[in-house]
């Protein structure tokens, strides 16, 4: 897929107030600093669509981007999400399970999900945090693949022994992998696999409403 247009249209602070979900949506999650800002922007060829390093802790809202809208006549286009980075000790207790709160009933209501890409360092061990979500993900069926960020920071050799690392450690508890991508927003790595992916998705959207 070749993004032609790539357009910020609004940030919400709940579920309920995002846009109606009449085109294929995919929700970039991770924890704070995980390189979620890079990779949105990589993927989408602007260098300042989404925000790079926001301040931990600030209002956390949903951000909508809408991809190659009226590229092609009549073509919608799709949604690319951003959520607020999770995972920062420095949030409250109370501010953090807000978040979760706002997090959860987007990802269970949000009728036209396609799929949450889920960000992971490619050098950071397994984070019991990013476990748990994923496992939740698994048991409420919404359907995720894995994003490994920062790959250009390990030689070829370390990336492979990590991913093996945390596929280990994730076939404790899944049967099988999830879809991974291994990606390099300074590099551009992962970028046409990404897209192809969600071309392929977008390819089967039927509208839910
Ligand atoms: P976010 O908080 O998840 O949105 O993370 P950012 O995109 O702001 O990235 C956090 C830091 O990691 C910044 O200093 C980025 O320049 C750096 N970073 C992000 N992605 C990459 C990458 O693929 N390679 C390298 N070398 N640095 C990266």
């Amino acid at each position: 897929m070749i993004v032609h247009t790539a357009k910020f249209t609004g940030s919400y602070p709940r579920a309920d107030d995002c846009p109606t979900p009449d085109r294929p949506e995919y929700a970039f999650i991770g924890r704070s600093n995980v390189g979620k800002s890079s990779l949105i922007n990589m993927l989408t060829g602007h260098t300042k669509l989404a925000k790079t390093s926001q301040t931990p802790g600030k209002t956390q809202l949903i951000n909508f981007f809408l991809i190659n809208h009226g590229h092609k006549r009549g073509d919608l286009g799709w949604y690319l999400v951003d959520l607020p980075g999770f995972g920062y000790a420095k949030v409250s207790k109370s501010s953090r399970r807000q978040w979760e709160q706002m997090i959860r009933r987007y990802l269970v209501l949000r009728p036209s999900l396609q799929c949450v890409m889920m960000l992971i360092d490619i050098r950071v061990p397994p984070q019991e945090n990013d476990l748990t979500f994923m496992h939740w993900l698994g048991e409420m069926h919404i359907p995720f693949v894995m994003a490994f960020t920062k790959a250009d920071k390990l030689k070829p050799g370390a990336v492979d022994h990590a991913l093996k690392a945390y596929t280990e450690k994730m076939l404790e508890s899944w049967e099988e992998m999830p879809r991974a991508f291994i990606t390099s927003a300074t590099k551009g790595q992962g970028r046409e696999d990404i897209l192809a992916f969600i071309d392929e998705v977008n390819a089967n959207f039927i509208s839910p409403v």
